[in-house]
């Protein structure tokens, strides 16, 4: 069993949805998820969401193969990073 993903909770990939051909299913219309609630930064289907939004369980299901845990949560944690700065830039522009 490997370490969990360190998830901040930023809720920053819920709100950025439209940018991957694999969540833009979820999108609201603004690029914000159809189930992510702003006044909890959470998702309201949790326990239901898809497999896209499951780290671990898109691991086991496709990438396991190619990447370590390790590598995995990094190559992730990139994406985190870029939502980040993205969003900062943002704010900082307003
Ligand atoms: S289904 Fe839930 S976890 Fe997945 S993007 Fe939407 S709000 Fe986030």
């Amino acid at each position: 069993m490997h370490t969990p993903f360190p998830c901040t909770q930023c809720g920053l990939c819920c709100q950025n949805v439209h940018l991957s051909d694999e969540t833009r299913f979820l999108d609201r219309g603004d690029g914000t998820c159809q189930h992510y609630d702003a006044a909890s930064k959470g998702c309201s289907i949790y326990a239901n969401r898809p497999n896209i939004c499951r780290v671990d369980r898109m691991y086991a299901l496709r990438y396991q193969k190619e990447y370590t845990w390790a590598t995995f949560v990094r190559l992730n944690q990139e994406v985190c990073a870029t939502l980040q700065t993205q969003a900062n830039d943002t704010y900082l522009d307003k």
